[in-house]
């Protein structure tokens, strides 16, 4: 289904207008996996990807890391020829992080790419190995110490730890930039504040947010770092406890999705769909649960003319490439 985006938000396009849209060859591809309670998400371009989070609850216990979810995740890079370029771990929580390391040690060299650009505090720099961005050095944790181990075990991996207030610019592929930040002064959990990604590909412009709460949105707008942007990743599964409103003031997402759970929290709360819908009358709003499927977003970020409408066009479609478990 194809959507342009307009002064104030997104509208479908009937047949007759969007059977001449070509998105070209080489589109930036979203997909927002349908892992029935976690977070795990692919950017690509053509060969190169970057993922931000790969994890899901799936009922393993705490603590437990979820090799099943790795394997899938490394099949479908590998059956892809996709090599990553790099990757956000965007809190240690297991729900986002738990399936990471199984996905290095099945994936190993082949889902590997190189090449990221980076520039921040130490300068600009072309990674000569992928890199994995981190919101926390404690390793603490069972999971964010075997993730460590996974990428100390590899040479080809290396971790950057954003520090409190750091902004780091990134560049693949000519047209893609994005910029990620993190500010953790305001929580009572710091260590779990959340790695924010925001990512331009031409004229099309992408947010991500982790599991952020109203608090740390606050933060971000009051230190300036959010602009208006077309596709918003809603934090926290879409819990009431973030997509506040000045955070959505700064932001005006035209397309807003969640990947949201099978059990009864961690779902597309309704007060989050108003207040999505009070700042941005119509925005498209979207869930993995209600979709029932993978929701992949894809766009070559030029600017058209469709009948009265001047803007982006972003291709939505719901694929299943079954990424939850197979006994749900
Ligand atoms: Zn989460």
């Amino acid at each position: 289904m194809f959507y342009i985006t307009t002064t104030t938000g997104v509208r479908l396009l009937d047949p007759t207008e969007s059977a001449g849209i070509d998105l070209g060859n080489n589109p930036l591809e979203m997909t927002i996996f349908n892992v029935g309670g976690g977070e795990a998400i692919l950017l690509r371009q053509g060969m190169d990807g970057f993922m931000v989070d790969g994890g899901a609850y799936w009922g393993t216990g705490f603590f437990k890391r979820n090799a099943a979810l790795g394997e899938k995740l490394a099949n479908f890079l590998v059956d892809r020829k996709i090599k990553l370029l790099g990757m956000v771990a965007s809190h240690p929580h297991l729900d986002h992080l738990n399936a990471i390391s199984s996905m290095w040690e099945i994936g190993g060299d082949e889902i590997i790419g190189k090449g990221l650009e980076l520039s921040g505090r130490r300068g600009t720099e072309t990674a000569s190995k992928l890199i994995i961005f981190e919101s926390t050095k404690d390793r603490g944790t069972y999971l964010n110490e075997t993730l460590g181990r996974a990428i100390k075990k590899n040479k080809n991996i290396q971790s950057i730890i954003l520090k409190v207030k750091d902004v780091i610019d990134i560049r693949w592929g000519g047209l893609l930039t994005g910029q990620l930040f993190k500010d953790n002064e305001v929580d009572s959990r710091p260590k779990y504040e959340s790695i924010f990604m925001s990512l331009t590909f031409s004229n099309s412009c992408f947010l991500f947010t982790g599991d952020s709460y109203k608090s740390y949105e606050r933060k971000l707008v009051n230190r300036d770092l959010l602009s208006e942007t077309h596709v918003l990743k809603i934090t926290h599964h879409g819990s009431s406890s973030g997509t506040g409103s000045l955070f959505l003031d700064a932001v005006r997402p035209h397309i807003a999705v969640a990947s949201t759970s099978d059990h009864a929290t961690h779902r597309l709360e309704e007060d989050v769909k108003e207040r999505i819908r009070s700042e941005m009358p119509d925005a498209l709003i979207l869930d993995t649960s209600t979709a029932n499927g993978d929701l992949v977003i894809r766009t070559d970020g030029k600017i058209r003319t469709v009948g009265n409408n001047n803007g982006v066009v972003y291709d939505v479609i719901v694929e299943n490439y079954r990424f939850r478990n197979s006994s749900q």
